[in-house]
């Protein structure tokens, strides 16, 4: 009896101590993981810039249409590069804990109508109709301007890339139903929607509703989960309502200021 009492101890313990070393390699593959990405970021970020310099060069300045589809080709894929290095690095500062939020009162109608003007042309590019919004004057919040603005364009980029017809929404409504007063932004269309069992999933960092070899949209799967931190570090919240065929609505909500 004691014996086994004595065994089961000896067991105990070196399970246990194998779990501190387990959680040692776990830090130190984290922390490589960081060291990897940065140094990474700036190994791919110097040339990526200037093939995306040259490449816009080259667009510009070639006459021939055959070279010029060419230099476009070349031209689109830097900046799809760009992008996923971009969410790579920004996935890296989230798990590092690294994201400081740099508070400004900001008004996000603003903020909003300037990116609204970017991908209105991007979304008429594709054939789909496009609006924004608002009856409000001015919407003050608290948000850090960079992060807003990679949310708000990480939803639209989604909204385009799911949808083959039909229209893009963008709406800014004020929200005072619980007594605390929100700013909501609405991101809706009229795309290929997500089934319910995939709704919280996609939130995860690498997740898609298609994946493996044959999923047919291009992404990381990052966009969703840098969004959802950047919106909660912001104090906000973000929910999603779909139906499959039909379409999605990413609804933000963001505290308002006078
Ligand atoms: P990515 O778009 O790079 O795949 P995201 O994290 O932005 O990564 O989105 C994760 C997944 O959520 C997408 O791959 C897609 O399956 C689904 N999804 C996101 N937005 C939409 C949308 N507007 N309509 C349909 N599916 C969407």
């Amino acid at each position: 009896m004691d014996i086994n009492s004595k065994d089961n101890n000896k067991s105990e313990y070196s399970s246990s101590e194998k779990t501190i070393e387990e959680l040692l390699i776990l830090e130190e593959a984290r922390k490589l993981k960081t060291v990897f990405l940065d140094n990474m970021s700036h190994e791919l970020r110097t040339p990526i810039t200037v093939i995306l310099g040259y490449a816009g060069i080259l667009y510009e300045e070639i006459q021939d249409p055959e070279l010029k589809e060419m230099a476009e080709i070349v031209l689109k894929s830097s900046n799809r590069l760009t992008e996923s290095l971009n969410l790579l690095l920004d996935q890296s500062d989230v798990d590092s804990n690294r994201l400081k939020v740099a508070f400004e009162k900001k008004d996000l109608k603003l903020l909003l109508t300037e990116i609204y003007n970017i991908y209105k042309p991007i979304a008429e590019d594709k054939n789909l109709e496009i609006f924004f919004n608002t009856e409000l004057n001015q919407a003050n919040s608290n948000i850090d301007v960079k992060m807003f603005n990679k949310v708000i364009t990480n939803l639209l980029n989604n909204a385009v890339k799911f949808t083959e017809k039909g229209r893009i929404g963008l709406e800014l409504f004020s929200d005072n139903s619980n007594g605390t007063n929100f700013y909501c932004i609405k991101i809706s269309d009229t795309g290929i929607g997500i089934p319910e069992e995939k709704r919280k999933l996609i939130f995860e960092a690498f997740r898609q509703v298609s994946e493996g070899m044959n999923r047919i949209y291009q992404g990381t799967g990052l966009g969703l989960s840098v969004s959802k931190k950047f919106v909660e570090l912001m104090n906000g919240d973000i929910t999603v309502e779909s139906e499959v065929n039909i379409g999605s609505k990413f609804t933000l909500k963001f505290p308002s200021i006078l």
